[in-house]
């Protein structure tokens, strides 16, 4: 699937850079174009391998908009000709999607995505989707209610947003600099894969995944999930079936973006691998199998011919809103915003005193 990247913020900016670069080394040539964006100079100084455009310097002059998601919409809405001309060539006719990518947590991303995905669909025919990342359990509150928000204005604008919870994609106990290196990467070469994969050579697998399937996936709205596993491939047939259920197993139950996310609308498996290993029956009963688990009478399945020694699975679910997972998140979210309220308690009250007279 061709797609043209807009990152937003600090972590969407990385992230986009991570899936140019990756979609450039491995040869896909699925990314069209990417833009960073944000109200930060510094960290867009931090890109080399994509395009940027600062927004907001009269409001911030360079230095970021902190925690203020608000100012993030703000900022956005008042710069958004500049990045609507940046876009120019870079949403060329070959693209077929567009993601803005944003750190929902934060500010400039957290506001300013939901603002963009906006503006994009009025001004272009293919879908606008978001890839959305969650903050963890242990950031902070103000994480939590910025990612709230923005997660329920994007779920309005966006045709789907493909989410990613900071606490799925790494290893417990890395510093959270590590973490964020590993998480990126892992989605710069999952969602990366999928981008590809809706681009495979005709004629090399059997049934290869056209970008089609990967849009009507992601036609069901709301929130999308994606997962991943690998295991080695073996000589034995028989022994791929059982290791192309086994990937498909471990990509929806461990190893997806948004963990609990099992019940779907719809869903994409995706086998990669040597083509001559990719085990025909274990594909369609891998597939049967997320049927099933997922109670969705959409799955699609095609396979992604790839030079490796493993075999992949690659699972997309749409329609995944109703997860444990995200219900949990709103709950974290609103409780956040409630103690916030409550800490943001009007102190003068305390001092409301009708015997002593204010001085002026
Ligand atoms: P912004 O620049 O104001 O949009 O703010 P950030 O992009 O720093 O957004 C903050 C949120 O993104 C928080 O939830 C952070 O934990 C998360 N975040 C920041 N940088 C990264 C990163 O490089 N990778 C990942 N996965 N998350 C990040």
């Amino acid at each position: 699937m061709k797609v043209a990247l807009i990152g937003v913020g600090q972590a969407g900016g990385k992230v986009t850079e991570r899936l140019a670069r990756f979609d450039a080394d491995m040869g896909f040539g699925a990314v069209q174009g990417a833009l960073a964006v944000n109200s930060a100079e510094a960290d867009l100084q931090s890109l080399e391998f994509v395009d940027t455009q600062l927004i907001g310097a009269d409001r911030v002059n360079g230095h970021g908009v902190g925690g203020d998601n608000e100012l993030g919409t703000e900022v956005m809405q008042s710069d958004i000709q500049q990045v609507l001309g940046s876009l120019d060539g870079r949403v060329t006719s070959s693209a077929e999607a567009i993601f803005v990518v944003a750190g929902l947590g934060g500010g400039t991303g957290s506001g300013g995505a939901p603002v963009l995905v906006h503006h994009l669909q009025q001004v272009y025919d293919v879908p606008v989707y978001a890839l959305g990342i969650l903050p963890g359990r242990n950031e902070g509150a103000l994480y939590q209610a910025n990612a709230g928000r923005s997660l329920k204005t994007l779920i309005r604008e966006a045709d789907s947003t493909l989410l990613v919870d900071n606490d799925a994609w790494h290893e417990q106990g890395e510093s959270v600099e590590g973490a964020f290196e590993t998480i990126n990467e892992r989605i710069a070469k999952r969602v990366g894969l999928l981008f590809a994969s809706g681009e495979a050579v005709d004629g090399v697998g059997e049934s290869v995944v056209d970008s089609s399937e990967v849009i009507n996936t992601l036609r069901a709205g709301g929130v999308a999930a994606l997962g991943y596993a690998t295991e080695v491939a073996s000589e034995d047939s028989a022994e791929n079936i059982r290791t192309a259920m086994s990937v498909s197993r471990q990509a929806l139950l461990t190893g997806t973006s948004l963990p609990d996310a099992t019940t779907a609308d719809s869903a994409l498996l995706v086998i990669a691998g040597d083509p001559d290993r990719i085990p025909r029956k274990g594909v369609e009963r891998a597939r049967r199998w997320l049927e099933d688990e997922t109670g969705s009478m959409q799955v699609r399945g095609g396979d992604f011919p790839l030079d490796s020694d493993r075999l992949g699975a690659l699972v997309l679910l749409g329609g995944a809103e109703r997860s444990d997972r995200v219900q949990q998140f709103m709950n974290r979210a609103r409780e956040a915003k409630r103690a916030r309220e409550e800490e943001q308690t009007d102190h003068a009250a305390a001092f409301a005193d009708d015997r002593l007279e204010d001085l002026f």
